[in-house]
């Protein structure tokens, strides 16, 4: 019984802790049960149930009473969930209680959020933790590292080391191969080295790391420490907030080491196809020297949302004389002193090349094709993260894992109604730094619905700048601004649609990134990239994220309309929360426990 399991003697009636146990208890009674409907009617109208592997086998949210029966004619017989115990006293604030929980299902431990109104169960969060029998070797489970006693023959820790990765894709085939060995590929690999699952990451760099080394020098993360850390191994506590780049490129190359995340560098995957008939991958990967096949079941693709560049194409690209290049491919400002450089672009990179290229005594100036979110960093600190992710939150009690949950336990549909009030907020204790930038003629925007960054991320990952700076320098004139879009460039100028020329010598191309199905048309060809189609997005009918509704990010971490295929990526917080949820599913697949999947979204957009 639920509320014996939790307190050991009741709790005061109309308590939270006594509504959320009764509510558990009757839960649990009607699942155990089979009874649909009743479990049902336990939700309120207006509901939502995000499942996180736990009972869905697919990352999904279901919405009202007729999506959770739905989900639950589908999944309660082979999920057989039992055991819904809080975990710390539910609390509560404007009449919605709020508890923690756990539970078990046939095949693993689950942990939980439980939001309820006098109605009933608003969101519930159901995620799958870890599976039975197969719990990693951590705490006390941790491996003994020696064995003692005399052992004839005995092979060292470095000699099993080398060995293992001398055979692993010769002579060992891996059960799942994640294509890019940047912060995703290498979280992953990380989490299934900890579940035992035969994988390799196969990264075309020379280093661990290089996918930031590589980025203009100016580069510093936009989001704070706390929200970074990766799996098992935080970021020590005098670790900068915000970490310059080649920082972190050293972290990760570290933590490939002292996680044992089999990986190989300067190996680049060239193709890849599916055998429907052995139900594995042929994948081919240029290791320099040589080529190597490898026949694993699964692929991941963690090739990076934030590396396929959007590269334009302006008449009279090909007659320009200076420089051009896409952002990803700027160097940083040291050349350019006292030349003229063009941006197109005005977010985050854009931002950030331009004051770089300032700060070096470049003539620059921003082009603004569209609208631009702006946030200063110090007040989405502030408002947007501090609750979760900050010193504060350290202080109170929150450990990254409850940060993690807690993000996780709103569903996307109503997470613009907690997003906006933080936005007005914003708004109005900035206001002067707002109205020095519209004075200039900057084009401010907060979002289709004033639900400003977090959901534009979600949405469509582009849009925004986190102001550190540059900001001020576009308020002052310092970086000029120009608006409208390409209409052609000349021998050493950019022209604009209403006829504007800029003179420049360097021009930039801050135009973002493509969908990473794109990687999956460049490897595995168009007709495999169309069948998984577009990753990213909720389905919102905003901007650049068309509908129908989703309501989970398309095809990342979940299965897609490939079997064998996945998408891992994102930024460091999605990267170390969703790694867990993509290794157990694929854990589950290795060890043969049934996986049946609900609700499989159909594929609405091909790119
Ligand atoms: C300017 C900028 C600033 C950013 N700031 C932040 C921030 O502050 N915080 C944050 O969390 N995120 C930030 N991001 C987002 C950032 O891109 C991601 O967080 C991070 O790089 C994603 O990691 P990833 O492993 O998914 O992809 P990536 O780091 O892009 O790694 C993908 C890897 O795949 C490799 N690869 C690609 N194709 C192949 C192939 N065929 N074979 C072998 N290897 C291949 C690439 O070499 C690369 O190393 C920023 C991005 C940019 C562009």
């Amino acid at each position: 019984m639920a509320m014996a399991q939790t307190i050991g003697r009741e709790a005061p009636v109309g308590s939270p802790q006594a509504r959320v146990d009764a509510w558990l208890e009757r839960f649990e009674a009607a699942l155990t049960a089979r009874d649909v409907e009743t479990a049902a009617r336990m939700f309120a109208t207006e509901s939502y149930w995000r499942d996180l592997v736990a009972f869905t086998w697919n990352i999904k949210t279901v919405e009202g009473r007729e999506g959770v029966a739905d989900l639950l004619h589908a999944c309660l017989d082979h999920t057989a969930p039992s055991g819904f115990r809080v975990t710390e006293p539910p609390t509560e604030a404007d009449g919605v209680v709020e508890a923690w929980l756990e539970f078990d299902t046939a095949t693993g431990r689950g942990q939980g959020h439980l939001r309820l109104t006098d109605e009933g169960a608003w969101t519930l969060l159901t995620a799958l933790r870890e599976l039975k029998g197969f719990e990693e070797p951590r705490g006390p489970r941790r491996p003994q590292g020696v064995e003692h006693g005399v052992v004839r023959g005995r092979r060292s820790w470095a000699e099993q080391r080398e060995r293992e990765q001398r055979e692993l894709g010769y002579q060992r085939q891996p059960y799942v191969v994640v294509i890019g060995g940047g912060q995703g590929g290498i979280a992953l690999g990380a989490r299934l080295r900890q579940l035992d699952v035969p994988s390799l990451v196969v990264e075309r760099h020379a280093r661990p790391g290089d996918s930031w080394r590589t980025r203009y020098k100016s580069l510093c993360l936009h989001d704070p420490v706390w929200y970074d850390h990766l799996p098992y191994l935080p970021f020590p506590d005098n670790w900068p907030v915000f970490a310059p780049k080649d920082k972190i490129a050293d972290w990760l190359e570290m933590y490939v080491r002292v996680m044992e995340v089999p990986y190989w560098t300067r190996s680049e995957v060239t193709s890849a196809s599916w055998d429907e008939r052995t139900q594995q991958w042929t994948v081919t990967v240029d290791r320099g020297e040589e080529t190597v096949v490898l026949t694993p079941r699964h692929l991941v693709f963690a090739t990076g949302m934030s590396g396929k560049p959007n590269i334009p194409s302006f008449p009279g690209m090909d007659v320009f004389e200076g420089e051009q290049h896409h952002s990803s491919q700027h160097p940083g400002p040291d050349a350019y002193t006292g030349r003229k450089a063009v941006v197109i672009g005005s977010n985050n990179s854009a931002h950030d090349i331009c004051a770089a290229l300032w700060e070096h005594g470049a003539d620059v100036t921003m082009v603004q094709r569209s609208s631009t979110h702006v946030v200063r960093s110090e007040s989405l600190m502030e408002f947007g993260l501090g609750d979760l992710y900050s010193e504060r939150a350290v202080a109170a009690g929150i450990t990254t894992e409850k940060a993690d949950l807690t993000f996780a336990s709103l569903p996307y549909r109503i997470m613009p109604r907690f997003q906006i009030p933080i936005y007005e907020k914003i708004k109005e204790r900035d206001a002067d730094f707002y109205a020095r930038l519209e004075k200039v003629g900057f084009q401010l925007d907060w979002g289709d619905d004033g639900s400003g960054l977090f959901m534009k991320y979600l949405r469509r990952g582009s849009g925004y700048y986190i102001d550190v700076g540059a900001s001020e320098l576009v308020a002052e004139g310092k970086i000029k601004l120009a608006h409208g879009q390409i209409d052609h460039l000349t021998r050493d100028s950019v022209v604009l649609a209403d006829g504007t020329e800029l003179e420049a010598d360097l021009v930039v191309y801050a135009t973002g990134y493509g969908s990473m199905n794109g990687w999956v048309a460049d490897i595995a060809g168009q007709e495999m990239a169309d069948r998984v189609g577009k990753c990213w997005g909720l389905g919102s009918g905003t901007t650049k994220d068309p509908g129908p509704w989703e309501g989970e990010q398309r095809n990342m971490w979940k299965p897609t309309q490939q079997p064998g295929l996945w998408f891992h990526g994102g930024n460091l917080h999605q990267s170390r929360h969703y790694s867990l949820y993509l290794a157990l599913q694929l854990k589950a697949r290795y060890e043969g426990i049934p996986t049946p999947v609900y609700g499989l979204e159909e594929v609405h957009h091909p790119s």
